[in-house]
C-alpha cells in the first residue's frame, strides 16, 4: 500500500540519495502550512511565503559614492569650479547651476545635471574657494546610479526562502515592515527507551540520560519549528498506544530509538495497527534503521536512538524533509571538497559520515566514532563523507559538510 517504504532488493541497503528522495517527494505530497504575518524583525529563521518583488528602484536616484565635488563633465575646462551649492546624505539639491561644481557627501542625491563626482582627495580648494580638479575624470565616476542594486518589480526573493539577518536587511532596504511567512510546523518530539530519565534526576542502575530530546527540540527551534515536546516513552505497547493517541494537533512526530529491532518496537507496532509504516535499512553510518509512517494521517520519523546516529540522520533526512515540507527548495546542505588527513583502509558497506574537523585545510576525524559517543560531534565541525565501498589515503579529496549548514 506504501509504494514508498520498498527496498530495492531485499537484504540489501537503501542508499542515502533514495531516501531522501523519498522523503523528499512525501514533504512535496503534504501541503505547506497555511501563512502568517509577522513583523519585520520577527521573521528570522521563518519561510517566505510569497515572492518578494521590489516596489521601488533602490538606490532611489542617483548617489555619491564619495565625499567630494559633483560636477558636469563638460563644464571642466581645467579652471577651478565655483561650489554652489553643499548636498549632505539626506538632502533634496537643487539642479546644478551650469559652470559650477556642488560639494556633496557620501550618499546623497546626485543634482540634476552633475555626471560625475569627483572624491574630494583629488580636488584642491583655492585661495577664493573655487575647486580645481587635477586627475583625468570619467562620465559617471562615484555615482552610484538610480536602481544599480534593484528595479521596481525585480524578484528579490523567492518564495519558500529562508530569512536571516542578510533577507531581512534587504526586505528593510525595500521598504517592507511585515513579511507573510509558513506558519511554524508543529514538531512532536518523543524518546523511547525504559533506559532513559531526564537530567536532573538521580541516575539508577541500568539509566542514562536522555540526551536526544534537548538536541532535537533545541535543533528543531532553530529551524523554525514549534517543537511540543512529548517526553520519554516506555518500551510498552499499550502506553505508547495510549501517548500517541494524545498528540493532538501536530504536523510530523519525530522520534528516536525502538526501530532498531522488531522486539521492542512499540511504536512501530502501534503505527502499523493505526497508521503505516515502512522501516528502511539505509545504507548509512552511523545510522542504518530509520522509519517513516503515519499515525491517523500524521506523519512519522523515527530515528535511530544512539546520539551520533539521531544527529546524521537529522541532519542529512528529517531536516531536509522538514524543510521541504515548509516549501523550501534548496534543501540539501553545501558540501565542500577537502582533502583527507587521515587514512581510512577499509571500505564499508555503508557510508559514512565521520565527526571531523579541518586543520589547515585537511579533515581530520576524532579518535572515536561510535555511534553512541556524541562528543565526537561536540569535538567536530563537520561531517567527512566517506563513500560506501572507498577508501582513502591522507591526501585524497572527500566531502565535508559542515555542521555549521546543518545546525540552522
Ligand atoms: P534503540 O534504538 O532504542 O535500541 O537505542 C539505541 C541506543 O541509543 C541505545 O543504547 C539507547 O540507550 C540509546 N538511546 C536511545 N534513545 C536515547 C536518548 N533519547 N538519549 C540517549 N540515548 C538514547
Ligand atoms: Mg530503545
Amino acid at each position: 500500500m506504501n509504494p514508498v517504504g520498498k527496498p530495492g532488493k531485499t537484504g540489501s541497503l537503501m542508499p542515502v540519495e533514495t531516501a531522501l528522495a523519498r522523503l523528499l517527494e512525501m514533504a512535496d505530497a503534504t501541503s505547506i502550512p497555511e501563512r502568517e504575518r509577522l513583523p519585520l524583525a520577527q521573521v528570522q529563521g521563518r519561510v517566505l511565503a510569497d515572492d518578494l518583488l521590489s516596489t521601488l528602484d533602490l538606490p532611489p536616484w542617483p548617489n555619491s559614492a564619495m565625499d567630494g565635488y559633483a560636477l558636469r563633465m563638460a563644464d571642466w575646462t581645467g579652471e577651478p569650479l565655483v561650489v554652489s551649492q553643499k548636498i549632505f546624505a539626506g538632502q533634496a539639491p537643487a539642479p546644478l547651476l551650469p559652470g559650477t561644481c556642488a560639494r556633496i557627501f557620501t550618499g546623497a542625491p546626485v543634482p540634476a545635471g552633475a555626471d560625475c563626482v569627483e572624491m574630494q582627495e583629488n580636488a584642491q580648494v583655492q585661495a577664493d574657494e573655487r575647486v580645481a580638479f587635477t586627475e583625468a575624470m570619467t562620465l559617471g565616476q562615484n555615482i552610484r546610479p538610480q536602481g544599480q542594486e534593484t528595479t521596481v518589480g525585480e524578484l528579490i526573493l523567492p518564495a519558500g526562502t529562508r530569512l536571516g539577518p542578510i533577507e531581512q536587511g534587504l526586505a528593510a532596504s525595500l521598504g517592507c515592515a511585515e513579511l507573510d511567512v509558513v506558519r511554524k510546523i508543529r514538531v512532536a518530539v518523543l524518546s523511547t527507551g525504559d533506559e532513559l530519565i531526564e537530567p536532573g534526576q538521580a541516575l539508577g542502575p541500568g539509566q542514562i540520560y536522555n540526551s536526544n530530546r534537548v538536541l532535537l527540540c533545541s535543533w528543531l527551534q532553530r529551524l523554525g519549528c514549534e517543537v511540543i515536546d512529548a517526553g520519554i516513552l516506555p518500551d510498552d505497547l499499550v502506553t505508547t498506544r495510549a501517548r500517541l493517541g494524545e498528540l493532538k494537533n501536530v504536523d510530523l512526530i519525530l522520534s528516536t530509538g525502538g526501530v532498531s529491532v522488531g522486539e521492542a518496537d512499540f511504536l512501530g507496532i502501534a503505527l502499523r495497527e493505526e497508521g503505516e509504516l515502512s522501516l528502511w535499512k539505509l545504507a548509512i553510518k552511523p545510522g542504518k534503521p530509520l522509519t517513516f509512517g503515519h499515525f491517523r494521517g500524521v506523519p512519522v520519523i523515527g530515528l535511530p536512538g544512539n546520539p551520533a546516529s539521531t544527529l546524521v540522520t537529522f541532519a542529512l533526512l528529517a531536516r531536509p524533509y522538514l524543510l521541504r515540507r515548509l516549501g523550501v527548495k534548496d534543501v540539501e546542505p553545501l558540501k565542500v571538497q577537502v582533502q583527507a588527513g587521515f587514512d581510512w583502509p577499509i571500505a564499508g558497506s555503508r557510508r559514512e559520515y565521520l565527526r571531523g574537523r579541518l586543520e589547515s585545510g585537511r579533515a581530520i576525524i576524532y579518535k572515536n566514532q561510535s555511534s553512541g559517543v556524541l562528543r565526537s560531534a561536540a569535538w567536530a565541525d563537520g561531517l567527512v563523507e566517506v563513500m560506501e565501498g572507498r577508501t582513502l589515503v591522507a591526501g585524497d579529496s572527500v566531502s565535508f559538510i559542515p555542521l555549521s549548514e546543518v545546525l540552522v
